[in-house]
Order: structure tokens, then C-alpha cells, then sequence
């Protein structure tokens, strides 16, 4: 098997990647609060998980991928109150559509999804875990992480070096007596409404950085391989993931950490809180196709930050545009040439390989495609085997993909029979204006669904 160097932030450097068990990879990502649309900052972090799990399974290995749905916190609670729905139905639609998302950015779906509703034995039990130990206690309004009882905290953020983090703990928004834990379950209060649950440990709901360590050790064990998730989440979020697992198990939680870089608008951070944000609907509804958000990733290290602009994505479009129409060409070409298949393959592993170096990876299929003496039949074929890393669908590209349907409209259309099959109108209707955002109109005839062109891309 080929060698994989990934940098990890543990130790701030990249570091050959040795799996736990020799062929398979154990990952855990930081899935979304579902209370809205994901922005495509957000996305971007998918996309990243994607391009790990692309490039790994290339590699050989097998990969059980886990992600979590958080449906219930502040946020979730606050949004089903303003849009006078049930919290259940809220996260539903979210989630569904967040699905829907992955699929239109042809990311390879989690093996594992695990909603934080179903999953609150699994915290309470962990929460009595610590409490046993010592690391937790009780206040007035919830049960909290003790960090003073866990001596490393804050290493994977390296707090006692970076003054700046530091100040943040002081000014968080925790139990005031010491203002530097944080909440493990949160008694219920009135603002909770309807939500809560009845448990040994009280009556309430979880935290959410409990979530993700109950949740990852549940299903991968106490020690597993990869843990991805945004720059963001480094603190405070991933730091107590850590200090609640490992004062759990005495073990080492997660061996690579690997963290993407923002996507940002006009030089900050895309967040609903600063209200800059864009969804990939919007961008839909801009007539761009998801694949030309998926290449304008590609082409940005997943560390670097993306200073998202729509003439960034004008030029990814136009370059995807270019991409299939040289496929289009090679699809039509018959010229006999060499087999220089070995010779990229290097080079484009030596990419991948690297960091996942996709820039350079795609620099690598442009080389290729402007190769002449490479035997064009040879040269389709391999970049098709290539594509299974980029994930670019260049299988499917064909010169009527103008007016047949593109394969992301046909997987709605597919998923909507179905739902349809099983009486499950509401989340087929959802898919019905998912459609539309595509541009397309469903129409439900006896001869089954036709489908409309509601207008063109150009
Ligand atoms: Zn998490």
C-alpha cells in the first residue's frame, strides 16, 4: 500500500498516516445542527471529508465513517419555536435537505449517521462515568467538565501557548463559579419548552460537546484512527471531546486530527451569525451546478482558507465547463498512442498522497488531457479510474447532458419514487422543490413522473 501523509493538528505537522488496524480506517466527523440550511462554508468541510475518504480508499483501505446529526441544542430548540413546528419535524426537514445536499455534491454518504436524540443513553451513561471519576459535578442549572481535573487540557489546542485562545475560555459563556468548564447536561428550564428528557441524572437535555464523544467511542471504540471537522471546532469543541473521552478510558481518543480551512466572504468567516452567508440553493438558483462548487474546492488546498467571490466561481464553472467539453472531445477521439498511464499515476499519487494535494492533482488531469501522444482510448479510461478520487462524475458526461437530465436531478427523482412508494408525501414534496431548485419541474402523469426543463444553464 502506498504511504499517506496527512497533517495532523495534534502535532501541528504532517505525519505518515498508520491506520490502528492495518486495512481499515476508523473516522468520525462533526456532522450539522440542523436547524437550517448548511451554508456552503460548511459544505466545504463535507466536501473535505469526502476528498479524505476519496483518496483513502484509493489507497486500498476500507473506511467506516461516522457523523452525527446534532438535532437538539439551542439553536434547534429556538428555530422549531419560530417556526412553530415540533423540534422532531424541524431537524427532519434539515436533515433531509442537508442529505440532498451531499448527494448534489456527489458526496459519498457517511456509513454511519447518528441523530443526538437517539443517542442520549449513551451520553447519560458516559456523563455518570465521569461523574464517578471525579471530573464532573453538579450546579444549580447543570452537571460540568471539572478541566482542572484533566491535566492535559487544551493540548490539542495548544491553550498554554496561545494567549489569545486563552482569553476566549475566560469570556465563555459557562457556569459562573468556574468559568472555565463546561456543560455536560443541562437542566431543563422553561425556554426548553417540550424538549427534554427524564434521566438518573436529571431531567434536561445534553451539551453538545458530550454528543460527539458518546456518539464516536459508540461506534468506532475508545481509540480510533481520523476525526475531521472545521478550524473551528478546535476549541473549544474538539478539547472537550478530548478531555471527556480520554478521562472516560485513560486512552488516547483520536490519533489524527484533521481540520479544514474556512471558506470565506469579502475576508471574514462565513457564519449565519454574521448573516454573510450563501447555500448551495442559492447557488442553484444562480444556475450553478453543484459540481462547479465541488472543482472550485478542489482547486483550494483544504487547509487554506477560500476566499469565496462569484468570480471565483465563474471560473470554476468555466473550467468544469472546458473539463467536459474535452471529455466530450475524447469520448469522440480514436488515436493510437502510448500508455503513459504509470507515468501519471505517480505523479498524481505523489498529489494525493501529499496532504491531499488536489490542486496539484488537478493540474495532473489537465496535464493529461492536453497530453497528445497518449492513446485516447487508454487516456479515457484512465482519467475515469482518477475521477473515483476527484468525484467529478466524468463518466456521465455526454454531449446530450444539456438537455437530458444531470444525474443529480435523476438521483431526486429516483429517491421522490420512492418516498412516494411508501406513502411518505411530505418528504416527497420536499424532494418535489428540490427539483425545482435544480430547474427542473416534476410533473406526476399515470405513465409516471415526466419532468420539465424550467431554464437553461447558459
Ligand atoms: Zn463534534
Amino acid at each position: 500500500m502506498d504511504k499517506i501523509y496527512l497533517y495532523n493538528t495534534l502535532i501541528r505537522k504532517k505525519e505518515l498516516f498508520i491506520p490502528i488496524k492495518k486495512s481499515k480506517v476508523s473516522m468520525y466527523t462533526c456532522g450539522p445542527t440542523v436547524y437550517w440550511y448548511q451554508h456552503i462554508g460548511n459544505l466545504r468541510t463535507m466536501l473535505l471529508n469526502d476528498f479524505l475518504k476519496r483518496v483513502l480508499l484509493h489507497c486500498g483501505y476500507k473506511v467506516k465513517h461516522v457523523m452525527n446529526i446534532t438535532d437538539v441544542d439551542d439553536k434547534t430548540i429556538k428555530a422549531s419555536m419560530n417556526e412553530n413546528i415540533s423540534l422532531k419535524d424541524l431537524t427532519t426537514k434539515y436533515e433531509e435537505i442537508f442529505l440532498i445536499d451531499l448527494n448534489s455534491l456527489n458526496i459519498i454518504t457517511p456509513n454511519i449517521l447518528v441523530r443526538a436524540t437517539d443517542s442520549i443513553k449513551d451520553m447519560v451513561k458516559l456523563i455518570k462515568t465521569l461523574q464517578k471519576k471525579g471530573y464532573a459535578y453538579k450546579t444549580s442549572d447543570g452537571i460540568y467538565f471539572s478541566i482542572l481535573k484533566f491535566k492535559n487540557y487544551g493540548k490539542l489546542a495548544i491553550l498554554n501557548k496561545l494567549k489569545k485562545t486563552k482569553a476566549r475560555i475566560i469570556s465563555d459563556n459557562y457556569d459562573k463559579s468556574n468559568v472555565k468548564d463546561f456543560a455536560l447536561w443541562k437542566f431543563y428550564t422553561e425556554n426548553d419548552g417540550v424538549v427534554f428528557w427524564e434521566t438518573e441524572i436529571g431531567k434536561g437535555r445534553p451539551g453538545w460537546h458530550i454528543e460527539c464523544s458518546a456518539m464516536s467511542m459508540k461506534y468506532l471504540g475508545d481509540n480510533f484512527d481520523i476525526h475531521t471537522g472545521g478550524t473551528d471546532l478546535i476549541f473549544p469543541h474538539h478539547t472537550n471531546e478530548i478531555a471527556q473521552s480520554e478521562a472516560t478510558t485513560n486512552k488516547k481518543f483520536v490519533n489524527y486530527w484533521i481540520h479544514g480551512g474556512f471558506l470565506t466572504m469579502k475576508e471574514s468567516k462565513m457564519s449565519k451569525s454574521l448573516g454573510n452567508i450563501i447555500t448551495l440553493k442559492e447557488l442553484i438558483q444562480q444556475t450553478y451546478s453543484p459540481m462547479h462548487f465541488r472543482y472550485l474546492c478542489l482547486q483550494t488546498h483544504y487547509r487554506k482558507a477560500l476566499n469565496f467571490s462569484w468570480e471565483n466561481l465563474d471560473a470554476a464553472r468555466s473550467a468544469h465547463k472546458k473539463l467536459e467539453r474535452k471529455i466530450i472531445q475524447l469520448k469522440k477521439e480514436k488515436h493510437k498512442g502510448a500508455d503513459k498511464k504509470k507515468e501519471y499515476e505517480k505523479k498524481f499519487h505523489e498529489a494525493i498522497y501529499d496532504d491531499l494535494n488536489f490542486p496539484r492533482a488537478l493540474q495532473i488531469i489537465w496535464k493529461i488531457i492536453e497530453d497528445e501522444s497518449f492513446d485516447s482510448e487508454k487516456k479515457l479510461r484512465f482519467i475515469e479510474h482518477l475521477d473515483s478520487v476527484l468525484g467529478l462524475n466524468i463518466k456521465e458526461i455526454s454531449e446530450d447532458n444539456n438537455i437530458a437530465i444531470p444525474p443529480e436531478v435523476q438521483k431526486l427523482i429516483d429517491s421522490r419514487e420512492r418516498l412516494r412508494k411508501a406513502k411518505l408525501w411530505a418528504e416527497a414534496d420536499i424532494i418535489r422543490e428540490r427539483i425545482k431548485e435544480f430547474g427542473y419541474q416534476i410533473e406526476d402523469t399515470p405513465d409516471g413522473p415526466q419532468i420539465e426543463k424550467l431554464y437553461r444553464e447558459d
